[in-house]
């Protein structure tokens, strides 16, 4: 286990699932693979949810504590993960946006899905992705900058990047900004004859499942409630708004207030975190390990695919690393 994890208490972030009527996708991992990974950190370790919120209150955690994380109230974790967490008697903090509730659907895990059901592989949509936003900013605007792209050091926090991964992120988050890069990826999912509506189906957990989790243990916590890519660049009342909406629509569900939370996207300043602490917030995760002074709204996590990778290196140390990055 990397020396970081053994002396801190932190939790471990899962996304994607596949299995039954899921289909594998970038970075997803089906119930064996979440049964293997327990094992291998140490289910003595895990902490469930409930408890964990406690020794936190009462500052008690231990270096060695660990809790397991759900973002975004994707239907794949509830129909996967949490009959895993079942048999082992454990229960999870489930980070849930809301805007789905009502049908505003996050882009972030639309697009996923275009990406994942609409081409033959990753590497063809980043393909075609580059092609429309080359036609949209112009050829030599986008050559220029990926010049300046350090594929040594872009995203370097996240290891599980690749190559083409990273230069799609650049492309999306240095050149392109949100709102060209969500015009450019709603045209070509029209293209394709696509749609969000069609797209976003059975994508995410409605509000009786989250009642469900609530009731049989687990903790729901708030993710805001449109899920910006990064929150923490809003004005600090647009981030209050995000928060406390997605505060009230889940209270309204699980009939007591959320008192944890996950920065989605990582995305966080300190005004993000004083706003939190105004809306009684006490506990927050963060999406990554990156050494830091870490307060209670900052506790780190290990992606599951850097315990995956770390794994398949002790079984095979020559095997070359795959890509298991996940949507972000
Ligand atoms: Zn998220």
């Amino acid at each position: 286990m990397d020396g970081r994890l053994a002396m801190h208490p932190h939790g471990i972030m899962f996304h994607h699932f596949h299995g039954g009527a899921h289909a594998p996708s970038q970075g997803s991992i089906d119930a064996q693979a979440m049964r293997d990974l327990i094992q291998h950190v140490g289910v003595e370790r895990i902490i469930s949810a409930d408890e964990w919120l406690c020794r936190a209150e009462s500052d008690s955690l231990e270096p060695q504590d660990v809790c397991l994380t759900f973002d975004d109230a994707l239907r794949c974790q509830l129909d996967i993960a949490k009959p895993v967490l079942d048999e082992l008697g454990l229960t999870g903090f489930w980070f849930v946006h809301t805007s789905m509730l009502e049908g505003e659907y996050s882009r972030l895990e639309v697009y996923r899905q275009f990406r994942e059901t609409c081409f033959d592989s990753l590497i063809q949509f980043y393909s075609a992705f580059e092609e429309q936003a080359r036609n949209a900013v112009g050829c030599q605007t986008v050559s220029n900058a990926l010049d300046r792209l350090d594929i040594g050091t872009y995203l370097a926090e996240y290891p599980f990047y690749t190559p083409a991964d990273r230069r799609f992120r650049f492309i999306r988050n240095q050149i392109l900004g949100e709102e060209r890069y969500t015009r450019i990826m709603d045209d070509m999912i029209g293209m394709f004859g696509q749609s969000i509506e069609a797209l976003a189906r059975d994508l995410w957990i409605n509000a009786e499942d989250i009642r469900n989790l609530s009731d049989a243990g687990h903790v729901i916590g708030l993710h805001s409630h449109t899920h910006p890519v990064a929150i923490g660049e809003l004005p600090p009342d647009r981030q209050k708004w995000e928060y406390k909406t997605n505060a009230q629509k889940l209270e309204n569900i699980i009939g007591s207030a959320p008192r944890v939370m996950a920065h989605p996207c990582n995305s966080y300043t300190h005004a993000t975190l004083d706003v939190l602490r105004e809306l009684g917030i006490a506990f927050g995760f963060r999406a990554n390990m990156v050494e830091g002074n870490w307060s209670p709204l900052e506790c780190p996590r290990e992606d599951h695919s850097n315990i995956i990778r770390e794994m398949q290196a002790c079984e095979s140390p020559s095997s070359p690393a795959t890509s298991l990055a996940t949507s972000r």
